[in-house]
């Protein structure tokens, strides 16, 4: 199959929107990938979160919580009063600085030891010395306050933990809501793009070429189109264009066609079966609006002379001249046939008997005087005779049978004269 297409210059539709949308699924998919990619962390973020965080913060506050024990246990050593009750604190706090929590953060676990080991002197002197408390106290207070401060950082330690976890994850969000958002700004801006493609490349064009089909006729030029940028669209406005031509073409046949079925080839005049048709829808109308209208019947008086005298081309070219005489002469309304040979009918609208025999009489005269010059250079004059009958209210047929009778009169009468039927003759 030919295609039709290769010869616009331009943009193929189907490839245009195909690069469009090949173009998109890339851009796309490559913003979904990268918001992928935020998921993916967001979703570590959050596993890490749960699986290490949050296992570790439980750590940091059982250790924290260790700790601040170990600390009141050893405001206890100091608060009993009994040897009993200090060793019975004593005991906790060997349970508590020899806790896995403890031993496994080495800040922790070398403080523990310290104060146990303080602790541990200090129940072991004040079994020998009541004073050993005493004297042993403003220490314990500085270590006290140390095991205080480390509770506090272990603590902080853990919301650390969980403060930069949960910051990375908010971040992973924030760029993960950001790329959603300029990927659906890069789909609203494919979409705005694509309508505007459309809209301007097609739906525009398509509108235009639905005008020009519905306003497509042979009376009216076809509308100028804008160059389009795709090639199916330049094929269907050229397609239309051949089309415009070919309805032209068609139209100036038909007009020929018409023409030649309608006229007389040798006088150009309406021929005897257009005449029948035209004249009788005259007479319709005049008898519809009883407006007055006569027919007329003339024929060239002793026409075989002239054959005769000066040749058959001789003769053609009398019918032609005479035939252009009625054209000058008769009024443009009036209807005028060769009827056969050098027989001539007329149909004059709007006229009465009287009025069409003036009018007819006028002709006649005009052709008495009209020298038609031959190819030969020889000048010829013809005379007519015409017979004319009232139509107002009988049928063409037999207005015409009317007409050819008074026409037969005036040939009786001696020729070159007009006769009116059923009245005498106009003039000689
Ligand atoms: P009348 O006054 O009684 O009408 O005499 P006429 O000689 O005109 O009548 P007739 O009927 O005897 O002759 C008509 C002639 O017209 C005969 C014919 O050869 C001629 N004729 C008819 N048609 C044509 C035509 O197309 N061309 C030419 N040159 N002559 C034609
Ligand atoms: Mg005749
Ligand atoms: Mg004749």
């Amino acid at each position: 199959m030919i295609d039709r297409l290769t010869g616009f210059k331009g943009v193929r539709a189907g490839r245009a929107f195909a690069l469009l949308a090949a173009l998109f699924v890339l851009t796309f998919g490559i913003m979904v990938v990268l918001i992928a990619i935020d998921q993916q962390r967001v979703l570590d973020s959050t596993t890490r979160l749960q699986e290490q965080t949050v296992p570790e913060i439980i750590r940091f506050q059982r250790l924290a919580r260790n700790l601040e024990q170990l600390r009141q246990e050893g405001e206890r050593v100091f608060a009993a009063i009994t040897p009993q009750a200090r060793q019975q604190a004593m005991f906790v706090v060997t349970l508590v600085a020899s806790h896995p929590s403890v031993l496994e953060h080495r800040e922790s676990a070398e403080l523990a030891r310290q104060t146990e080991r303080f602790l541990a002197d200090v129940v072991r002197q004040s079994v020998r010395d009541d004073k050993a408390l005493a004297s042993s106290f403003e220490e314990w207070q500085r270590m006290a306050a140390r095991l205080g401060l480390l509770v506090d950082d272990v603590s902080i330690q853990g919301i650390n933990l969980a403060s930069n976890d949960l910051g990375d994850v908010s971040a992973a969000m924030n760029l993960a809501r950001i790329k959603l958002s300029v990927a659906l700004l890069v789909v609203g801006v494919f979409l705005v793009l694509f309508l505007v493609l459309l809209r301007a490349h097609l739906i525009h064009p398509l509108q235009r070429i639905d005008q020009a089909l519905s306003t497509l006729s042979v009376d009216q030029p076809l509308p100028a189109f804008k160059p389009a940028a795709m090639v199916e669209i330049q094929a269907v406005e050229e397609a239309i264009g051949e089309l415009h031509d070919s309805l032209v073409r068609n139209e100036q046949a038909r007009l020929a066609l018409e023409s030649l079925a309608n006229k007389d080839g040798l006088t150009g005049l309406t021929n005897r079966r257009h005449f029948m048709q035209i004249a009788d829808a005259e007479l319709q109308r005049a008898q519809r609006y009883r407006r007055p209208v006569t027919v007329g019947m003339a024929d060239l008086d002793f026409f075989k002379k002239v054959n005769d005298t000066y040749g058959h081309a001789a003769g053609d070219t009398v019918l032609r001249a005479f035939a252009g005489l009625a054209l000058e002469t008769l009024r443009q309304s009036d209807l005028i046939c060769r009827y056969g040979g050098e027989e001539f009918a007329f149909v004059f609208p709007e006229s009465t008997l009287d009025e069409a025999a003036r009018l007819a009489e006028r002709f006649r005269a005009s052709c008495a005087e009209h020298d038609i010059r031959l190819a030969d250079g020889q000048l010829v004059r013809v005379t007519l005779s015409m017979g004319l009958a009232d139509a107002s209210d009988c049928p063409l047929e037999t207005a015409l049978n009317q007409a050819d009778a008074a026409l037969y009169d005036a040939k009786q009468q001696g020729r070159n004269r007009v006769v009116a039927a059923a009245s005498l003759p106009v003039g000689e």
